[in-house]
């Protein structure tokens, strides 16, 4: 969408994949394994309501690893695509960094890094500074600090304590910690409604 040439930058909702939409299944391999967490497809479906785009960051060093192949990581991304389709729920785009983020080897796309945000605001006119970050570790939400957005970590089974304890002395208005991923979406999506300028409906791509 554009007024005049200038195109109008969207917030968006950036979800973490493992531990946060399915479960994770460490070095997920088999696509038939997919499992959807719970709220995970209602979260994306309320997104879906407010027409905030949804996009799916990922780290899956385990292709660096050579632990999965790039075609099992996308059958895996595709599977879960159509799962959250069949729950009403749509994602605009999904994002990997296949980098092992060893020291010797950095990319910018391994999340805490920007990369993949950055790739996605490009492609599809994002504004990173209000959009919201969320995830089960404390390096899907450190976006939000680096971009000025709002973050909101929802610990799970697999989240480290130390990530638990970061999130929890960032708090702030604009650092949350969620229950669930339907409380995640509920706070991001009132905090971006109340900066966010009223845009028209935008259409399909
Ligand atoms: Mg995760
Ligand atoms: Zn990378």
């Amino acid at each position: 969408m554009t007024h005049g040439s200038t195109p109008v930058l969207e917030p968006a909702l950036f979800l973490d994949r493992d531990g946060t939409l399915i479960a994770d299944a460490h070095y997920l391999a088999d696509a038939r394994r997919v499992r959807l967490l719970a709220g995970a497809a209602d979260a994306v479906a309320m997104a879906n309501a407010a027409r905030v785009p949804v996009v799916v960051v990922t780290n899956q060093s385990g292709i660096a690893r050579g632990l999965i192949t790039t075609a099992q990581y996308e059958a895996v991304r595709d599977r879960t695509t159509a799962l959250l389709r069949k729950g009403r729920a749509e994602v605009l785009a999904t994002y990997h960094c296949p980098h092992w983020g060893h020291p010797t080897e950095p990319c910018d796309c391994r999340k805490p890094g920007l990369g993949m945000y950055r790739q996605a605001a490009a492609a599809h006119h994002l504004d990173l500074a209000h959009s919201a970050y969320i995830g089960d570790r404390w390096r899907d939400v450190q976006p939000a600090l680096a971009t000025g957005g709002i973050g909101v970590l929802v610990p799970g089974i697999e989240t480290p304590a130390t990530d638990v304890e970061a999130a929890r002395s960032a708090l702030s208005s604009r650092l949350f910690m969620a229950e669930h991923i339907v409380e995640a979406v509920t706070i991001a999506l009132s905090m971006i409604g109340a900066e966010r300028p009223l845009l028209p409906t935008v259409g399909a791509e």
